[in-house]
């Protein structure tokens, strides 16, 4: 893996020191002797992840940090604070400022590289999706994402521990702010995890009934819930374990002996960072729907259409699969907007939607290409089934008159529906001849008097 690493510390030898290390990896290494400098230099380079000494003259590390989690378009940049002693109050502080982790000098490199690594994976999923969910210059920036009300809501934590005395000190320090579940027996980990939308899962390492590394490892490849974090506590000499650990994606660990305001800020910290992920995964999952869906009626758009259709061709073509399509237009449609109005129009084509929905597969494929036009396709269907559905899709517009009044049997509109199908023949067609044939027929429906299916016989 390579990354862009920027170190911050006032004192030569100690940047000397740690670009050394990350360069014999292959880090790209720039550095900072002052937190002024930092912040201007993390503008520019933009890192991916920044080692930011506490004691500094001047702008100390936490200001640092605070500044760069404060500012939108750095705040998603990893920060890991570098402490000069094993002092929990910094480590505390750095974490309530907003870093990430912190290492103690002198480091170690196995801490180093693990989170290191870690960290830069993290940040380039999130760099992804925020990539995916910019729309032009609307990026989302990771203040809206989540609003302050989401973010201090209790999280949901999972502590799995087959030694009772250290669950309950450890549960009695998070339950004030979270809520908190107990397992003592990890072999029914697994499916409480699955069953449970846990936003946190606590893992004792050093468990007698079960190998904890073993136990972390199944949790990542559970088929639900495989990317929730998970926090380990293991013991600060199991410097072998914890690498393993962090390698197979643990989050993040606390030594023993368990510090509690750390504690506090860890769990806090991964919530946070969890409920922002899954909030940006779901506005990418929301702009995608957005972007394949018709907003009047919710079915699929024609861009959707083309992009499906496209494919089901060449199942069609290289596996010799079945497929129709079926061109639906109303018939007259444009008196129901003279004589009535475009919002009763509107609600023709709503309620045209659902019946279409209605009668269909789930596989079929229903499209709104354009003003009062559908295009369904049809999978594995030959033309004599698709033939059958199209009927009942005719009928179930002509035998029932369309309620779209203010109120329910206010205003009931006789409609009809003309219908053009055709189905795939031979390897050389594209979707693009499936659709223009498909509309040969239904011009011919139109021409010999609508309210019919025309089949295209080519
Ligand atoms: P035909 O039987 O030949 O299809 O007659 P028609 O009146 O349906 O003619 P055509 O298909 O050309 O007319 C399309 C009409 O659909 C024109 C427009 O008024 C109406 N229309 C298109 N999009 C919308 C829409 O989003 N909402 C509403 N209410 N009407 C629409
Ligand atoms: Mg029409
Ligand atoms: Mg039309």
């Amino acid at each position: 893996m390579s990354a862009r690493v920027m170190v911050v510390d006032d004192i030569l030898a100690n940047v000397r020191l740690l670009e050394a290390k990350l360069e014999s990896e292959y880090f790209e290494v720039s550095t900072a002797m002052s937190g002024i400098d930092a912040l201007e230099k993390i503008q520019r380079v933009r890192p991916d992840i920044v080692l930011l000494d506490v004691m500094m003259p001047g702008m100390d590390g936490i200001e640092v940090c605070r500044r760069i989690k404060s500012n939108p378009a750095t705040r998603h940049i990893p920060v890991v604070m570098v402490t000069a002693l094993d002092q929990p109050e910094d480590r505390v502080r750095g974490l309530e400022a907003g870093a990430d982790d912190f290492l103690t000098k002198p480091v170690n490199d196995v801490a180093l590289f693990s989170r290191v690594k870690s960290l830069v994976r993290l940040k380039m999923l999130i760099d992804e999706l925020l990539a995916r969910n910019s729309n032009g210059d609307d990026l989302m920036l990771s203040d809206e994402v989540i609003s302050a009300e989401e973010a201090g809501k209790p999280g949901k934590i999972l502590l799995i521990d087959d030694h009772d005395q250290l669950a309950r000190r450890v549960g009695k320090a998070v339950a004030q702010h979270h809520e908190i579940d107990f397992i003592n027996d990890p072999s029914r980990a697994l499916q409480q995890v699955e069953e449970n939308d846990y936003e946190l899962l606590m893992v004792n390492l050093d468990m007698e009934s079960y190998d904890g590394l073993r136990l972390c490892s199944q949790l990542r490849s559970l088929e639900k819930n495989r990317q929730v974090p998970i926090l380990i506590i293991i013991d600060p000499d199991d410097t072998r374990r914890m690498s393993r650990a962090l390698e197979m994606g643990v989050n993040d660990y606390l030594m023993r002996p368990i510090d509690r305001q750390e504690l506090l800020a860890r769990v806090n910290t991964q919530i946070r960072r969890w409920r922002y992920t899954c909030k940006l995964r779901d506005n990418v999952r929301q702009s995608i729907a957005m972007a394949v869906t018709d907003p009047l009626t919710g079915l699929y758009n024609r861009r959707y259409m083309v992009t499906h259709g496209e494919a089901l061709v060449d199942e069609a073509a290289n596996r010799g699969r079945a497929l129709s399509a079926l061109l639906l237009d109303l018939d007259f449609f444009k008196k129901v907007n003279d004589q009535y109005g475009h919002d009763v129009g509107d609600r023709v084509l709503k309620e045209l939607a659902a019946r279409l929905k209605r009668q269909v597969r789930r596989l079929d494929i229903v499209c709104r290409i354009g003003g009062e036009e559908f295009v369904i396709l049809l999978p594995n269907a030959e033309i004599s089934v698709a033939w059958r559905i199209a009927e009942r899709l005719r009928k179930s517009i002509s035998d029932t008159p369309f309620d779209v009044g203010e109120k329910p049997g206010n205003l009931k509109i006789d409609l009809t529906a003309s219908i053009g199908l055709a189905g795939f023949e031979n390897s050389t067609d594209t979707l693009d001849v499936l659709l223009k044939r498909a509309d040969e027929a239904l011009y011919k429906a139109k021409e010999s008097g609508r309210n019919k299916v025309v089949m295209d016989a080519a």
